[in-house]
């Protein structure tokens, strides 16, 4: 039994440390299934144990030296080569309850469920950011600034075919339209059907970068989709649309800045008062 303990204590930290790996690289491999970086790092991988492999078994110093050397200048390649995946896996992180705040919510759903059906009865193409937690001006390539309030009338007209701002998506901050021609970016992941247009793929794209929840619209169908925390649900109901918006949001007023979401991890009485303005 003394025996037993006494292993134990000496060599606990190898099965956790097996474990952490383990639990690790099985998500960074799950994470990065069906993305553009996998043959990418696996050929990487590939090549620097090969080099390795070669430098150790000929005894090539000057390369084996090079490879130690260059591990530093070679793990900044990797997170310059990876850094879309990169921004999407902390904005994943970012989405844990833990660091979301508490959100200033208001109801306007209904715009979004009203807009979608008229857009959709009138074949109209759209595509509709609704931003959350995470501003959405990192992530796109913004088009031009609106600031109206979001009605179905006004998003129908600002779809409407061949108008100046029709091309490209309009991102919903709060009860307002803020940008509308705005260029969303495109989903990198492989394992999409050939039918999915740019649009469709913008709406994945978006959301596998933020926590925004994106409407789609399809011109050719009518058809109505939604993609959120990257994953696309097509040929909705508005019913479904609607049962899905109020379970996921009640748009906030205004979407929080990185700076606010650090002090919400301040405490109050911690926190620098600063002179009232009135
Ligand atoms: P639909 O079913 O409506 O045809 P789709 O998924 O087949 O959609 P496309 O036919 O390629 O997509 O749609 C092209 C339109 O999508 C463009 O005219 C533009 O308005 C919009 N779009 C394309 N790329 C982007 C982007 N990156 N961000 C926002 N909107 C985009
Ligand atoms: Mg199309």
């Amino acid at each position: 039994m003394h025996i037993v303990i006494e292993f134990i204590q000496r060599s606990w930290q190898a099965p956790v440390e097996i474990g952490i790996l383990a639990v690790g690289i099985y998500y960074v491999l799950m994470f990065l299934r069906g993305t553009r970086a996998a043959p990418v790092l696996i050929g990487f991988l590939v090549l620097l144990l090969g080099l390795f492999g070669l430098a150790a078994a000929l005894n090539l110093e000057v390369l084996g030296w090079l490879l130690g050397a260059g591990t530093v200048f070679i793990a900044f390649a990797a997170l310059i080569i990876f850094q879309p995946e990169i921004r999407r896996l902390l904005a994943r992180v970012g989405d844990l309850p833990l660091f979301t705040s508490v959100r200033e919510r208001r109801e306007n759903l209904e715009v979004i469920v009203q807009s979608a059906e008229r857009l959709s009865e009138a074949r109209i193409g759209a595509i509709l950011a609704i931003e959350q937690t995470i501003n959405l001006q990192e992530a796109v390539d913004l088009g031009i600034p609106v600031d109206c309030e979001a009605t179905p009338e006004m998003l129908e007209t600002i779809f409407f075919p061949n108008n100046a701002i029709h091309d490209g998506g309009v991102i919903i901050r709060g009860d307002r339209i803020a940008f509308a021609a705005c260029i969303f970016p495109l989903t990198q992941r492989s394992d999409l059907q050939k039918s999915l247009g740019t649009r469709h793929r913008a709406a994945i794209g978006l959301a596998e970068e933020t926590d925004a929840v994106v409407v789609v619209v399809s011109e050719e169908t009518g058809s109505i989709s939604y993609a959120y925390k990257g994953q696309l649900q097509r040929g909705l109901s508005l019913e479904e649309l609607r049962s899905f918006l109020s379970s996921v949001f009640v748009p906030i007023v205004r979407a929080r800045t990185a700076q606010e979401r650090v002090w919400d991890f301040i405490p109050t009485w911690l926190r620098p008062r600063f002179p009232s303005r009135r």
